[in-house]
């Protein structure tokens, strides 16, 4: 297998070809972006901690069943992956009252939801990723009813996968960003699944150990995204 061109290059990841038109290699960089890419700086080690992170969710959601493109960790910073036709929804799963559901609602951050909440976004940072419901996604034509009804189940399922698996960690799942992808008839579970993109709370005192550090400059940021790769690289 060998790396060909830049594809796509984001705010958090490039996205290399291969000799092989069905894998891609994801490069994780150290760039750390938030509110719309106003607030930008780098995170030192935080691709090498995402990357692993990622591949340790993923490992574990394929050993329960669920699809995702992940394919191996080739190295530090990068991830074979299949190669997918994204779909424009980001898949919102949610366990705990926080980030703009708290802002939407007035409520302070921290109740434990009665059961998890998923919401939809449209994947559009021109449009700052809006709010859409599942009218929006099978109307406009983002994605076809069974299509976002298999997403909406995954999202559940990674959930509950994940939850007591970070819970033995004393970690808390406070919420969650997915990405899901076309392959070959599939839909797969894409993207990366770390502290960028997850809210991890510790289980006892509340911390956030996770990208609000950068978010809201709470500092040791680098600090708490090694705290979570040590955790889930303990034995629980
Ligand atoms: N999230 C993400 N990318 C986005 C928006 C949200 O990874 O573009 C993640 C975020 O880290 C959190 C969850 O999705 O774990 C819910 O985010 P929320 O809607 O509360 O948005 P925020 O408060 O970050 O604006």
């Amino acid at each position: 297998m060998e790396k060909r061109e830049l594809l796509y290059e984001g705010k958090a990841k490039k996205l290399f070809a291969t000799d092989d038109p069905g894998l891609v290699i994801q490069y994780f960089k150290d760039d750390a972006t938030a509110f719309d890419g106003t607030k930008k700086a780098t995170i030192a080690s935080k691709g090498v901690i995402n990357n692993a992170c990622s591949e340790i969710f993923f490992r574990l959601l394929e050993g329960h069943g669920v699809r995702t493109h992940f394919v191996e960790r080739l190295d530090e910073r990068e991830m074979l992956c299949r190669r997918l036709d994204i779909v424009p929804v980001e898949m919102i799963v949610r366990n705990v009252m926080a980030g703009s559901l708290a802002r939407r609602l007035g409520r302070p951050e921290g109740d434990r939801l009665a059961a998890p909440i998923v919401e939809y976004c449209y994947k559009s940072d021109a449009l700052h990723d809006p709010l859409i419901n599942r009218w929006h996604v099978t109307v406009l034509g983002f994605a076809t009813g069974a299509e976002i009804d298999t997403m909406t189940a995954m999202a559940l399922r990674v959930n509950e996968i994940l939850t007591p698996f970070l819970a033995a960690r004393k970690l808390l799942l406070v919420d969650m960003k997915l990405e899901f992808g076309r392959f070959q008839g599939d839909i797969l579970l894409g993207d990366e699944i770390c502290p960028d993109t997850c809210r991890f709370w510790d289980a006892d005192t509340g911390r956030k150990l996770d990208k609000d550090r950068f978010r809201h400059d709470l500092g040791d940021v680098a600090e708490a995204y090694h705290e979570v790769h040590r955790r889930l690289t303990s034995p629980a």
